[in-house]
């Protein structure tokens, strides 16, 4: 009704901060006033600028309301549901029997902020025998997650409330966030004088702007500067020894390694005073409590894997673990990082079919995707179902990645709108938005509370969309994954309540090989009928409960559900569908990272000799682009005030900035004889660009950014097709990428610019 408030979450970025929203316009379909919801147990009330446009998602352009099938001639025909999954199942059957099902690959799952598709999906794929995914995570985090799982065989995050100090490598959290009311905590840090914030990154950020030291790096050397923190730290000796006497195994082939490190030459390759980088090493080494947080900036450039870890040296030397403001392993309902358990019992990472790389938590690297399909291997990727993602758009090289798609027998895509990957499948399936059911996240990495937050569904989805989980129910319905034999004890018990529905599901279902992988959706067709209306799509929820139970029973007690792990279970259930705002599942204390510290001995494992092997390098290696043709480094997918991911396809979203300018150094163009608002040619190995500048002092000479999320294809108001901005792949080449995990330098592209007369 509108007028009143209702709860739900932003879905821009992994914060998902708590929102209330007021609906109305035309068939009570818009949002119509945002504002952040204070009873989040994260966000508290908070949430910036991005939120309040949330309507151009919602009633976004080129909404797709039936099934759609490629003709003959290129173009789509609308069918019905019936006829789509059957024709999709049979299809996929058909390449399952001839090549395996580990021909058919599944990209995506979700984006920042619908992750139950995920889960549902997992059904399908095993139904069919998929064994082959990946997901932007691939692009991204997969360094670090292989640093951290041959670490301690988890993933860290770092407490920014109560650290003394705050330290961001290559992140800008006023506009990239990744820790709650980023702004708030930020704005908290820099004015407490007994606190210090250091940031790490070659812009002059907001971020940057309210640090206590900024060393302002070159582009691309921050594996020098980080090597050279490690080396102050270690030559001046401010590692913490008793911590690494009691918890760290191999520390002395890194100390070795750092205390061997040319400080003042590195300095100088990273371009920051050397005086600044001894500052700030020893404000690391001599404070209480470090927390860290690395993202874009150094994972997505040059020696990624190798500046992951570095920044972990940093903590870990220093002993910054399971303590106050230092680092912590959240318990969580899902883990995104998958298992990362074997890496740290030494383990190897698996490696793909044709292009034989590394599969870091269970996901294909994006770079190697086209070399996995452009292939006449027998194993090759022969079918793919894309899912609330656009790898046409997304991933590096779009021109070979559409030249992949376009390549496969098969191409299904799951999506609300008609993405660049859409426009290119065989059958485009339509699905809920966000708001059109019950959705969750899984980045839920807070600590020492933790949250969990099923949004209820504000809209009715239009005839034709389905909720996700109904497609893929549908999807193993068809491929024949289970009968209605099977389900008939579950629907009898379910319609007796939870207490019967219990033993029967583990029984029946849990206990069964054939019927096991297809939980998630058996949950939804049984159990989810019988959830309040509209929550039919968090059935998959009830058995993550469980889950989380059987492993983290204290900490679900810490947080008030008593009783035995199957009650506890039950309780948190009840509690995630009773709390419109989300619900605090978890309460831990600092010390708990020990337990959960997946190595053998329980101690970190700090020697990496390929890592070290690869530091030993840096002293004979080149900074900068190293091609006399492209002497800039572009930054390909900047955070700004109006960018998101591509989940935003009306160029209108954008208040400013429409077509999401190149930001250039003021000397850099001055040299050009430029000015913001004029348009330069910006060309790179891969392509060229017309795009026009905006003149700041963020960037120092030498260094370029395009924003994300531009350039994207829409259907504009009077039907023709508008691009607004440019889109960053169409620079970027397959071949730049890390050597370890395959993730792309999408922050280091070489670049050549030319003013426009
Ligand atoms: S911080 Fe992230 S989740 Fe929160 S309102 Fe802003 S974009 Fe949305």
């Amino acid at each position: 009704m509108s007028g009143s408030w209702k709860k739900t979450a932003c879905i821009l970025c992994e914060c998902n901060c708590g929102l209330e929203v007021q609906l109305g316009g035309e068939g009570n379909r818009h949002f119509t006033r945002i504002r952040g919801d204070k009873a989040h147990p994260a966000s508290k009330g908070y949430a910036c600028e991005k939120p309040h446009r949330l309507d151009y998602y919602q009633n976004g352009p080129d909404r797709i309301t039936s099934p759609l099938r490629r003709t003959s001639d290129g173009t789509f025909e609308e069918i019905d549901w019936g006829t789509a999954i059957r024709e999709v199942a049979e299809r996929l059957s058909a390449i399952k029997d001839e090549h395996g099902g580990s021909t058919i690959f599944y990209y995506g799952g979700g984006g920042q902020g619908n992750h139950l598709p995920a889960a549902y999906s997992a059904a399908t794929r095993r139904a069919l025998g998929s064994r082959y995914r990946s997901s932007a995570l691939a692009q991204e985090k997969t360094g670090e997650f292989w640093v951290s799982g041959r670490l301690m065989g988890q993933v860290t995050r770092g407490d920014f409330e109560h650290c003394e100090v705050g330290l961001f490598i290559g992140k800008n959290p006023w506009q990239s966030h990744g820790i709650p009311r980023a702004r708030v905590t930020l704005r908290e840090m820099a004015k407490d004088p007994k606190r210090a914030l250091v940031v790490i990154d070659p812009r002059k950020t907001e971020t940057a702007e309210l640090a206590d030291i900024h060393l302002q790096v070159k582009p691309g050397t921050d594996a020098w500067l980080l090597a050279a923190l490690g080396g102050v730290l270690v030559q001046e000796d401010l590692v913490d020894h008793a911590f690494i006497e009691e918890h760290v195994d191999g520390a002395e082939d890194p100390i070795a390694a750092l205390r061997g490190i040319p400080v003042a030459e590195y300095c100088q390759t990273a371009g920051v005073p050397e005086e600044l980088v001894r500052e700030a090493a020893r404000r690391i080494g001599k404070a209480e409590s470090v927390a860290v947080f690395e993202d874009l900036g150094i994972q997505m450039n040059r020696f990624s894997t190798l500046n992951s870890y570095l920044n972990k040296l940093l903590w870990v030397l220093t002993g910054n673990f399971a303590k106050k403001g230092g680092q912590y392993v959240p318990s969580v309902l899902v883990s995104v990082a998958g298992n990362l358990e074997k890496l740290g019992a030494g383990g190897e990472a698996k490696r793909s079919p044709v292009a034989n790389e590394p599969i870091i938590s269970g996901l294909t690297p994006c770079n190697s995707i086209p070399a996995e399909i452009l292939s006449d291997h027998s194993k090759r990727y022969r079918a793919m179902i894309v899912e609330s993602g656009n790898p046409a758009h997304s991933l590096a090289d779009s021109a070979r990645m559409r030249e992949a798609l376009e390549a496969l027998d098969t191409l299904v895509v799951i999506d609300i709108a008609m993405t660049e990957t859409a426009r290119l499948a065989d059958y485009v399936l339509p699905a809920a938005t966000q708001y059109e059911k019950a959705e969750a996240t899984f980045f839920n990495f807070e600590f020492p509370h933790n949250y969990f937050h099923v949004r209820q569904p504000l809209f009715e989805a239009p005839e034709g969309p389905l909720p996700e989980a109904e497609i893929h129910a549908r999807l193993c319905e068809a491929l024949g994954a289970y009968t209605d034999e099977d389900l008939a004890p579950l629907h009898a018990a379910a319609a007796q309540g939870r207490p019967a529905f219990i033993p029967v599901f583990f029984a029946k279902v849990l206990s069964n090989p054939k019927l096991a992988p297809m939980a998630p959706v058996i949950l939804y067709r049984t159990l989810g009928p019988h959830l309040p209306p509209g929550m039919q799509s968090a059935a998959v929820v009830w058995g993550l409960a469980h889950q989380f139970a059987a492993k983290f029973s204290e900490s679900l007690r810490r947080a008030g559900f008593e009783g035995p792990s199957m009650v506890q279970a039950e309780k948190l259930f009840d509690a995630i569908l009773d709390s419109p705002s989300g619900v605090v599942f978890s309460v831990d204390d600092y010390d708990e990272g020990w337990k959960r510290v997946m190595t053998p001995n329980g101690r970190f494992q700090a020697s990496n000799p390929e890592l070290l092997q690869e530091l030993a390098t840096l002293v004979d290696a080149q900074p900068g682009t190293g091609q006399s043709e492209f002497p800039f480094v572009l930054s390909a997918g900047e955070r700004r005030s109006f960018t998101a991911n591509t989940i935003f396809r009306a160029p209108e979203w954008r208040k400013k900035d429409p077509e999401g300018s190149l930001r250039i150094s003021p000397d850099d163009a001055s040299e050009l004889g430029v000015q913001s608002g004029d348009y330069v040619r910006l060309s790179t190995r891969r392509g060229s660009v017309e795009v026009p500048v905006e003149v700041s002092a963020m960037m120092q000479p030498g260094h370029v950014s395009l924003p994300n999320g531009l350039g994207v294809d829409a259907t504009g108001p009077e039907g023709r097709s508008v691009r607004a901005g440019v889109a960053p792949n169409e620079l970027t080449s397959l071949e730049d990428r890390d050597s370890f995990a395959g993730t792309p330098w999408h922050k280091h592209v070489p670049a050549r610019i030319e003013a426009i007369a």
